[in-house]
């Protein structure tokens, strides 16, 4: 399997996929080593992955480039990401066994009663290249410290960062037979992951894999959870104080990533009474981004990941255009070599469009003028993805109106395109089922048993 770096458009490097056979080896492997690991005690699992955490820190600078020369993002992007991780796994290492322990709801009496939280056996975590490290460790840490066995399928465009992920987790002293990654296409042999008695299946990625996934496992009648997709609105009233902040956090929540995050703004409503000047301000802050390099500490958009996107871009900008939408700035496949595309904003849209309706992954918004609470409502109800929404105010309770009757699984005010590890992040509808982080996303990796005892 050929990776490529984005930012040349050349072969980094290839790697052999594996077969089914290989998977199969694994997953026997997997479930006899299981029971082992889950005898062990809550501490030594999370010392675990305390150690890999240390790891990297103390490596940061390795994985950094690794991350950017396959998904092409930034390097201080990579940083970020990196540091993201070990923010989200501190989360889990101090909360784990205040939420993993026995608990006992009736301490005494004729009949006494506890829960007692047990892991599902192997699971698989099929993720996406866009935040490997912290889609990735959503999933793998809480299951590994819940007793798990992980089969992890990294993104083939995220396949050089999981095999790290593989190897910082030996050295940190997670068994060889508790956790394996499987390398290759999801359509080849992720598919055939499908076909596994896995005990379990959490997958981050689109609603597409997600639906084809959640229909093939089905009759296993074992935990399917699905992170999936977004087409994130954003909300700025009229009542906003400074509307180049305003402009400028809505911009980053649009273009961070190049635009390739699941809870990237993919849609925008304002208010007429201020949408001229904010339209002025988000088209100019958007033209000063600087494109480049993604190496070069200044750069801020680096090349889309994968080839392919660029096209899907502008079959949606074409679709937009045709139907009376004016691109005010970008848009355009950049002459660079790699895989570079203008960020583009585009005005006089309407949900006859492609663009506001479906998914975009990549740097491209619509803004559309709406003339009061009601109405911005109504139109950011009209998508069948549920992840994120947000609303711009100096008001809360005005703000709050709108919070309520989003059908999100996270909303936000005064800010956008933000995890807290605290928090649980879960999609709605076509973004998804089930949560990760908070206790929530501890939870999800073990199964409670109740206990009844008398005498
Ligand atoms: P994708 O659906 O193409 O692939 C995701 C994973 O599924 C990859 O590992 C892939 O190899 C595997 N896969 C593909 N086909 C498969 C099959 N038939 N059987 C088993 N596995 C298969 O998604 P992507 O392009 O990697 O990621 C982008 C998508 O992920 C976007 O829609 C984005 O919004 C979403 N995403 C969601 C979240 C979230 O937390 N909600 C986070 C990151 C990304």
């Amino acid at each position: 399997m050929k990776i490529f770096n984005p930012a040349s458009g050349e072969v980094l490097t290839e790697l052999p996929e594996d077969s089914t056979e290989s998977v199969l080896e694994k997953y026997k492997k997997l479930k006899s080593a299981q029971p082992s690991w889950a005898s062990r005690s809550i501490a030594e699992r999370v010392a675990c992955l305390g150690r890999f955490s240390d790891l990297l820190e103390k490596e940061k600078d390795q994985l950094a480039l690794t991350l950017t020369s396959e998904i092409g993002k930034p390097l201080k992007e990579s940083y970020n990401e990196i540091k993201g991780a070990r923010d989200r796994i501190r989360f889990f290492l101090e909360k784990s066994e205040q939420y993993l322990q026995d608990e006992w709801i009736i301490l005494d009496g004729g009949t006494r009663e506890k829960i007692v939280y047990e892991p599902h056996g192997v699971v698989a975590n099929i993720s996406a290249w866009n935040y490997p490290y912290l889609v990735g460790v959503n999933v793998f840490v809480p299951a590994l410290i819940g007793g798990n066995a992980v089969l992890y399928k990294p993104s083939a465009n995220a396949s050089l960062t999981g095999l790290h992920i593989q190897d910082l987790l030996y050295r940190a002293g997670v068994p060889k037979d508790i956790f394996e990654i499987i390398v290759g296409r999801g359509s080849v042999i992720g598919d055939y992951l499908l076909e596994l008695p896995l005990n379990g299946y959490y997958f981050t990625g689109s609603y597409q894999t997600g639906k084809h996934i959640a229909e093939k496992v089905a009759s296993k009648l074992v935990p399917c959870q699905l992170e999936l997709g977004g087409k994130d609105p954003v909300y700025v009233m009229d009542d906003v104080e400074r509307i180049d902040d305003v402009a400028a956090s809505v911009l980053e929540g649009t273009v961070y990533n190049n635009g390739q995050s699941c809870c990237a703004v993919e849609r925008i409503y304002v208010h007429e009474k201020i949408f001229d000047e904010f339209v002025e301000s988000f088209a100019r802050q958007m033209k000063e981004l600087k494109i480049g390099d993604p190496l070069d500490d200044k750069t801020q958009i680096g090349p889309l990941s994968k080839i392919e996107q660029r096209g899907f871009l502008l079959s949606q900008i074409d679709d937009a255009v045709k139907k009376g939408a004016t691109v005010l700035s970008g848009g355009k496949v950049m002459s660079n070599k790699g895989y570079y595309f203008e960020p583009a904003v585009l005005v006089n849209v309407n949900h006859d469009m492609a663009i506001m309706q479906e998914e975009s992954f990549g740097p491209v918004v619509g803004i559309q003028k709406v003339s009061n609470d009601d109405e911005a409502i109504r139109l950011m109800l009209d998508s069948p993805y549920g992840l994120t929404s947000a609303v711009y105010s100096s008001n809360f309770d005005r703000a709050e109106q709108v919070m309520k009757k989003m059908n999100t699984g996270t909303v936000y005010m005064n800010c956008c395109d933000r995890v807290s590890a605290s928090l649980p992040w879960s999609g709605r509808g076509h973004s998804g089922i089930g949560s990760t982080l908070s206790y929530h996303g501890i939870r999800a990796f073990v199964q409670p048993k109740a206990y009844h005892i008398r005498g």
